[in-house]
């Protein structure tokens, strides 16, 4: 099944972003506080977003009227990749590429101004970490890459792509959980916590982290490459971290501490 195209959406009314199960009652329809006129990409915040109620063939939505509504330098311009493309994308990047990736998701994800009332200075086009470039028989084409926003919950079974990598981001809490294998080998879990602190999302990477460089009641900004797996015993995927064989687990993580 397809990814959810916009798990956030701007609102023009609150000048915020906010995300996308905040505006869908559990009927599968806008709520009646929303206005429909107002939604914006939360990327470009320049095209304006349909809304689509749930139905029997498909769940509530949001979509471009045109593709061409965005920015240039938007994602949603461009065509989505396919699985074998996103996967061939990733496993070509270097360490320094999976780096600066993150570093650009950040940038401009979560530290970009509110609203482009003049957006007469483009965002570059190839720093925007959501675009790659592919090249099929000869001919190039910009294309874009799955994201996700981890502002809210991310546990969506409906709209999950499976075993593809896709460029996880958020300000959130994190914490390290201890926890012991079978074979008595003490390591930590990195994990994704709501504003209480309630861990919703574990991930394993490697052994460099401990409540000593993580804090709880700190607020971070993080970016990660991962993919969502099959959980045998539950209907919420487990989220993985993605390493290409270049790279060790934690080099495809990045977060900042906001001060
Ligand atoms: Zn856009």
């Amino acid at each position: 099944m397809k990814d959810l195209e916009y798990d956030e959406v701007y609102c023009n009314d609150s000048q915020t972003t906010i995300p996308f199960i905040d505006i869908v009652t559990v009927n599968g329809r806008l709520k009646s506080n929303i206005n429909k006129d107002h939604l914006y990409c939360p990327e470009c915040k320049m095209a304006l977003l349909k809304f689509s109620n749930r139905s029997s063939l498909r769940r509530a939505c949001l979509s471009s009227r045109k593709l061409t509504d965005h920015l240039l330098s938007c994602s949603h311009y461009y065509k989505d990749a396919s699985k074998e493309e996103i996967c061939t994308h990733y496993e070509a990047l270097t360490t320094a590429q999976i780096q600066a990736k993150l570093q650009s998701a950040i940038n401009r994800f979560l530290l970009s101004p509110a609203h482009p009332v003049h957006p007469t200075v483009p965002l570059e086009i190839d720093d925007n970490p959501a675009i790659t470039m592919i090249e099929n028989n000869g001919v190039r084409e910009r294309k874009r890459l799955p994201t996700r926003s981890l502002n809210k919950s991310i546990y969506n079974p409906e709209s999950v792509i499976y075993e593809t990598p896709i460029l996880f981001y958020g300000n959130i809490k994190l914490k390290t959980i201890n926890c012991v294998s079978k074979k008595d080998f003490s390591y930590n879990k990195l994990a994704i916590c709501s504003k209480n602190g309630n861990p919703y999302c574990k991930l394993f990477c490697g052994y460099h982290w401990d409540d000593k460089t993580i804090n709880i009641n700190n607020d971070y900004h993080i970016a990660f490459i991962g993919y969502y797996k099959k959980n045998p015993n539950s209907k919420i995927p487990k989220i993985e971290i993605y390493a290409n064989s270049k790279q060790e687990l934690q080099q495809s993580v990045l977060y900042i501490l906001i001060q």
